[in-house]
């Protein structure tokens, strides 16, 4: 069997160290130890370098071939020796892949994040099963309510607004993307265009809006920005399209077509065949 090797150290940030890689009950464990020397108090951002203890823990990572990935992790806990500083002892993070009081890497999140926005958090969930990601859709919805308050705003002259789902069915909110990077700036709760009209209100620089046809959303845009140029997206308009196309179907076609076998269409052609000779036989002679 052809073997390969792959480094998987590349995966990682330089300052952590792969000691072994092993499969447990259908799970893959990285077991990873810190090099770091030194860490920023969170507090004071004074530079530390004295070591205080270690500590475990467990962190999900991407799934690798649909199998959950857990990283257990080494790492160190720091002093603070400025006399100034409340914090006396903190756990390291490392930025940009883990956060010390979290239980997944942050690429993991970014992941569920993206998946829940562009499904809904119930469907992402049901999603990550599949991939082997381990999260419950109550936990999706924490995450992305949590993102969305640490959302920078941004202030762009051109948005695109949506509904979107919590839980398809029950809990909708409304998202707003910048148009030019597509990536979201806002989350808001509901969809009937009142959290929307007070966002609008505070960003009177739009002038650009995409969005679904809905009325609310286009009755809430009139009011606080009539200005505004407003933009049905191509999406939208095939899906109502297609919703149109459907409606027309359902009443033009039944609904269940009895679609014949052989002998029984013969069986019809006959009879068809035999009314029609009758008929003429009829005529002929009446
Ligand atoms: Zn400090």
């Amino acid at each position: 069997m052809a073997q390969s090797e792959i480094d998987l150290s590349k995966y990682f940030p330089t300052t952590l160290l792969i000691k072994k890689v092993e499969s447990i009950k259908e799970e893959i464990h990285i077991f990873i130890k810190s090099l770091t020397q030194s860490q920023t108090c969170p507090s004071c951002k004074q530079e530390c370098n004295e070591y205080h203890s270690t500590y475990r823990r467990k962190i999900q990572d991407l799934p690798i071939l649909g199998k959950t990935v857990i990283i257990q992790l080494t790492a160190y806990r720091y002093y603070c020796h400025n006399s100034k500083c409340e914090q006396k002892v903190f756990c390291e993070t490392v930025d940009n892949f883990f956060e010390f009081y979290k239980r997944m890497t942050e690429r993991l999140e970014n992941f569920l994040i993206a998946l829940a926005l562009n499904t809904s958090c119930e469907g992402a969930a049901r999603v990550c099963q599949l991939l082997g990601i381990k999260i419950s859709g109550d936990t999706l919805i924490r995450k992305v309510i949590r993102k969305a308050s640490e959302m920078e705003p941004v202030k762009t002259d051109f948005i695109g607004v949506d509904d979107w789902a919590y839980k398809k069915g029950s809990t909708y909110g409304t998202i707003i993307v910048d148009g030019r990077t597509h990536k979201p700036i806002d989350l808001l709760d509901g969809r009937d265009g009142k959290t929307l009209k007070e966002w609008l209100k505070q960003n009177q620089q739009v002038k650009i809006v995409t969005r679904d046809r809905a009325s609310a959303y286009a009755s809430a845009i009139s009011e606080i920005l009539p200005q505004a140029m407003q933009i049905a997206d191509r999406f939208h308009l095939h899906q109502n399209l297609l919703v149109a196309i459907k409606n027309v179907t359902a009443q033009e076609i039944p609904a269940k077509v009895k679609i014949m076998q052989n002998s029984e269409q013969k069986a019809v052609e006959h009879v068809k065949q035999e009314k029609k000779t009758k008929k003429r036989k009829a005529k002929n002679f009446p």
